[in-house]
């Protein structure tokens, strides 16, 4: 992939301010967020491409990424971009309603959709592991998936316990990109955290930037924290440098049983993600590079100890869900474990019914570099949306807890409904939208902000093992929604829009699409947010009633959402 180029050592992250490199500022924002990603204090190894998630690139080579950038530098407000799997392909005239720039990451045709075919084509330098965020320019560091884990826990807690994780131990593993938000959310929840990470830097990355409290790598010492922390109903999260499968092993043999058990170790890549017991880590990226082979076999070896380690725990009574990164696919394609899926994934336990409602993680981020900005788009939230009583705790805690990353931020779950006060038409997604736009037209908001996503959304992904596991009409590997979902948003005029395969379950797994719209206070910003914010969530609700949840048909009678055949 090169070194890493001269323009990234300058950057180091999104430039900030209101001069701008580009002739507007969408194409500005394609700039700002790409570099975003690749600012060390938000991606995980930036040197290499890497933003998150095992090997998520934002470009395909330092080459690429120069060349994106000059690109986007030329770019005018009616041209349209095309970068596939992080490389420009090619510029066209379009119109300025059209997206600025239109990617596509690492899709393959069904019959060659595999880790071999990919693997392959990426050594030869023609394909790009775009994770979800990742290649979409759209990451926001670990601040981006906290409300989805907190909600997550949140939503655990309700159906499981009394509304609070408060007095109860939570055992986890990997501390990256994603899963490192894991022990903040825990304690958010008032609850204790154990996790288990191999990679020590990993773990200090966590406690300087607040997501862990401590760190050890004495499983003992570990437990005893831990549980004078849960009789003394406080918050507590530790780090344990030891790999995950034996940690789990280990609470066996001891007799411990915590109340949660689940996961988020790169297992969705055997080769890239997980790391194998019984060596260090760099000692296993010794093996990986000499052995591939080698390396795999025990990889998975470690993922079939770790899933028996997750279901003996459910077995002695924890409440144990799979989060979002394929250990029981690994498992049942490696050793024809079917049992390995005797423990639920963390959709349909916890998210789906928000999905049925259109509600999910929705980000923005203030290209100022201002962080009073996100505080002034914090305050409008809670003015909007005065009667969510949930949200206002979370904007309360991110406010006290969660440190800005990179170009500042925030993330909260909205949906479709078209309820409350002011203009029925509106979601609530596109209500906030046109507010922020017209605080930014205002000079409230020093400079535009970019609305975007996760992928992992209400109506963008076909993902079998994690959001469309087990759907109720049996359609959970239709990948035409994400595809409907990206070609809607086009037609919305979102500003970027990306079509992605792989992500957190590997490739051949799934498919998504994600996109940002940028809100620069103009009325071409009204239009379309206006328009894109009804589009993106309103597919959550219409893939969800077609698959006939009463939730969403609840949903799309009460906010007027047309669902054709609905009564067939
Ligand atoms: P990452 O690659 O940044 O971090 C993974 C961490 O796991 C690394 O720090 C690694 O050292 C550690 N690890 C690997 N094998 C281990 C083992 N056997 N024992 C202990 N630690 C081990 O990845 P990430 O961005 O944090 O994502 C984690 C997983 O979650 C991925 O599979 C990702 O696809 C999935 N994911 C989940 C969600 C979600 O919403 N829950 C979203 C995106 C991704």
């Amino acid at each position: 992939r090169g070194t890493p180029s001269e323009q990234w050592q300058e950057y180091r992250g999104a430039p900030t301010g209101t001069d701008l490199e580009c002739a507007g500022w969408r194409q500005e924002a394609a700039l700002r967020m790409l570099n975003n990603n690749l600012d060390p204090e938000v991606g995980e190894d930036p040197e290499n491409l890497v933003v998150y998630g095992g090997s998520g690139r934002a470009a395909r080579s330092w080459d690429a990424y120069d060349a994106i950038l000059d690109e986007l530098r030329e770019l005018d407000d009616d041209e349209t971009l095309l970068v596939q799997s992080g490389k420009p392909v090619g510029r066209f005239r379009t119109h300025e309603m059209a997206p600025r720039v239109l990617i596509a990451n690492s899709n393959l045709v069904g019959k060659w959709d595999d880790w071999e075919h990919f693997h392959e084509l990426e050594a030869e330098g023609k394909i790009m592991y775009g994770q979800m965020t990742a290649g979409s320019w759209a990451y926001i560091g670990t601040q981006g998936i906290i409300q989805g884990t907190f909600e997550t826990l949140a939503e655990l807690a309700r159906q499981h316990f009394d509304g609070d994780l408060s007095g109860k131990i939570t055992v986890t593993a990997g501390l990256g990109g994603m899963g490192g938000a894991q022990p903040l959310a825990v304690t958010m929840n008032e609850g204790v955290c154990i996790a288990a990470e191999v990679d020590e830097e990993r773990i200090d990355r966590r406690i300087e930037t607040g997501y862990c409290m401590e760190k050890t790598d004495d499983i003992d010492e570990a437990l005893e924290r831990a549980r004078e922390a849960a009789a003394a109903n406080e918050p507590y999260s530790v780090g344990v440098h030891v790999n995950a499968a034996d940690l789990l092993e280990g609470l066996l043999e001891r007799e411990f049983v915590p109340d949660v058990i689940t996961d988020q170790t790169s297992a969705h890549d055997v080769l890239d993600g997980y790391y194998p017991s019984g060596y260090t880590v760099e000692e296993a990226d010794e093996l990986r590079e000499d052995d591939p082979e080698k390396y795999r076999e025990e990889s998975v070896e470690t993922m079939e100890r770790h899933v028996d380690g997750i279901l003996e725990l459910q077995e002695r009574g924890a409440i144990a869900f799979e989060y979002g990164n394929n250990i029981r696919g690994q498992v049942q394609d490696a050793f024809g474990r079917d049992d390995a899926f005797d423990f639920p994934g963390f959709v349909p336990a916890y998210i789906r019914p928000q999905f049925c409602r259109g509600k999910g993680p929705f980000r923005w981020v203030a290209l100022s570099g201002d962080p009073d900005d996100i505080y002034r788009t914090d305050e409008a939230v809670l003015e909007l949306f005065p009667e969510k009583e949930h949200l206002r705790r979370w904007i309360d805690l991110a406010q006290e807890r969660v440190q800005f990353q990179g170009l500042p931020s925030r993330v909260c779950w909205l949906g479709y409904s078209t309820e409350g006060e002011g203009d029925g038409e509106l979601t609530e997604r596109a209500r906030f939208a046109l507010r922020i736009n017209e605080l930014v037209a205002d000079g409230e908001i020093s400079a535009p902000v970019v609305v975007t996503r996760d992928h992992l959304d209400a109506g963008s992904v076909a993902s079998p093992f994690r959001e469309t596991e087990d759907m109720r009409d049996g359609t959970d590997a239709v990948a035409d929604w994400p595809i409907l979902n990206a070609l809607v948003n086009c037609a919305a005029g979102a500003d970027i829009v990306s079509v992605h395969d792989g992500g957190g379950v590997g490739i051949g797994n799934s498919l998504h699409a994600n996109n940002h719209v940028v809100l620069d206070g103009t009325e071409l910003a009204a239009k379309k947010a206006r328009r894109v914010f009804t589009t993106d969530p309103g597919m959550g609700v219409v893939r969800h009633a077609d698959a006939g949840y009463e939730d969403a048909l609840d949903e799309a009678s009460e906010s007027n959402v047309a669902v054709p055949m609905r009564d067939e």
